[in-house]
This record gives C-alpha cells, structure tokens and sequence, in this order.
C-alpha cells in the first residue's frame, strides 16, 4: 500500500492502474477510522481492483464553531488499518493542496439538504458536495462506497452524481454498532462515559419507532413521539435536534406514512453529536 499526499502523485499512479484495465473503487473518510470504515474498505476491495482511501478533514463541511480543529486524527493508524484491509492508495493531502486559495467553486444541492441535518447544520452539505465532487475529479473511481450512517448524505452524493452525470456508482453500505447497539463514529470518542452510557439510546429509539410502524403506526408524529419518549428517558444527557418519521425519498413527511419510510435521529451531548437512522418498507 503507498500513501500520498498530493493530487497529482495519485493520478499518476491511478492512470497508469485505469491504463492496465483496472477499475479503481474509493472510500472517501475522515480518517480515525473504525469498523464501519472498514466496512466500506471491505466492500470496496471485493469488487474492484483497486482501492483508494482518502483521508482529508474537509474544513468546507465544517460551520463556524464545529469541531474542525478537534476533530480526532491519527493518520499512522488509519495507515495501518487500510493496509490491513486490503486497500492500494490512502491519498491524505494537507489542506494547501485541497484547498491552496479560496473555494470559489461550490456544489449544493440545495432540496436534499434543506430537511433534517440541514436545519441544524445549513452550511454542512455544501461542503460534503463540493469536496465530494473534487475527490472524484481526483480519483476518477468507477464506484465509490458511502455509509448509510449518513443517510441523507448518501442521498445528497447520489442526486450529485445523477443531476451532473458523473461516472461513478455511488455504493450504500450498512452501518456498523458497537455489541450494544451504538452505531461507531470518529466523534464517539469525545463522549463522556455518563454519556456513552446514555448512547445506545438511539438505537433503542429507532427500534421503537420501528415498533410502532409494524403495529401499524402511519401517524409521522406519534412515531417521532415514541422515539422522543425513549430519548428522553434513557438520554437525558442529550438534546434532540430530531427524531424524524419520513418517506425515504424525499425526507419529508406529507400524510400518512407508507412505502419506503425512514426513522433519523440527532442528538447532541456536551461535545459529541450523534446520528442514527433505520428504516423498512411498508407494504
Ligand atoms: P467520516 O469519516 O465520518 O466522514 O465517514 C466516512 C464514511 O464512513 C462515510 O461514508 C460514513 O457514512 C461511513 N461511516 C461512518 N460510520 C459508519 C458506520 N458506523 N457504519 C458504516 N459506515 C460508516
């Protein structure tokens, strides 16, 4: 496995791979990778020849006040994790060669980040899209592999790629708990442990919002009432910044829930922000 740190070094390397026929499949991250990370390395290298992990904390996707200069980095270790799994390339460029004057250029979408994280986080999308769309330029990958830990993200990426026609397959992957249901995030780090007691929290809140639908629940409200209930209860270290019932499409409620719904929580303790999500199709 080689690691660079800068654009041009890794389309050297990745043209010549594309020239041999090779199809390249890329993980873009945050680093201070996890299992769930590993996941998506996992997935990416059974079905491509080669796989290139970016790590890069993208400060466009960061708003005034967020924990851009905390954010948790240990690039030795995220190296040896990716090597370990079987990647080709961690491409880990300083911000200067991201970034080397100011963003002029920016991709939103605007619809799909309005609801939900959008509310809370206005600036945040506009920053994943923008850097999102410059790693493919970069990598040129043929499939690229997205959690859907961030469902709405993995929703933003897809009506990127299919409102500007890039070539790329945007790939879904599960998420990846903790043995107590805590889905793993890089933030996971930052919480206390009255905190990371309280966390399992959501999962519970998801399951019994999912309750609530195969009991035949369709009241968008009363299923985002059963998931505050839970929260309030079991995590009252947390603030809620949602807990939503909605169509899996758009991300919105309108009437009765049916066909495909989606259940998204945040929660925000001292330090770390949580989301979740779980979802099943009403037939
Ligand atoms: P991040 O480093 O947090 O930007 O995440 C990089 C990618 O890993 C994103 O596509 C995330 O959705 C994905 N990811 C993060 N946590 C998990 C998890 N627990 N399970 C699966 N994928 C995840």
């Amino acid at each position: 496995m080689i690691t660079l740190t800068t654009i041009a070094e890794l389309r050297a390397q990745l043209d010549a791979d594309r020239a041999s026929g090779l199809r390249v499949g890329f993980v873009p991250t945050m680093g201070f990778l996890h299992d769930g990370h590993v996941s998506l390395i996992d997935a990416a290298v059974a079905a491509n020849d080669r796989t290139v992990v970016s790590i890069f904390v993208n400060p466009l996707q960061f708003a005034e006040g967020e924990d851009l200069e905390d954010y948790p980095r240990d690039l030795d270790a995220d190296a040896a994790r990716c090597e370990a799994a079987g990647a080709d390339y961690v491409f880990a460029p300083p911000v200067e060669e991201m970034y080397p004057r100011p963003v002029d250029t920016v991709v939103t979408v605007p619809d799909v980040s309005a609801p939900l994280e959008g509310v809370h986080r206005p600036t945040h999308f506009a920053g994943v899209a923008t850097v999102v769309n410059k790693l493919f330029a970069i990598v040129g990958p043929c499939r690229a592999y997205f959690g859907a830990k961030d469902w709405q993200q993995v929703a933003v990426v897809t009506r990127m790629v299919s409102d500007l026609s890039i070539p790329v397959e945007v790939v879904p992957c599960p998420i990846v708990r903790e043995s107590d249901g805590l889905a793993m995030s890089s933030r996971n780090v930052y919480l206390s442990s009255a905190e990371r007691d309280q966390a399992p929290a959501l999962r519970r809140a998801l399951d019994a919002g999912l309750a609530a639908l195969r009991a035949g629940e369709r009241d968008s409200g009363s299923v985002e009432a059963r998931m505050r209930a839970v929260l309030s209860e079991d995590a009252p270290g947390g603030v809620v910044d949602y807990a939503a019932a909605v169509s899996a499409d758009g991300l919105t409620a309108d009437g009765p829930l049916a066909g495909d719904v989606r259940l998204l929580l945040a929660v925000k303790f001292s330090k770390a922000r949580l989301i979740d999500n779980d979802g099943l199709t009403i037939s």
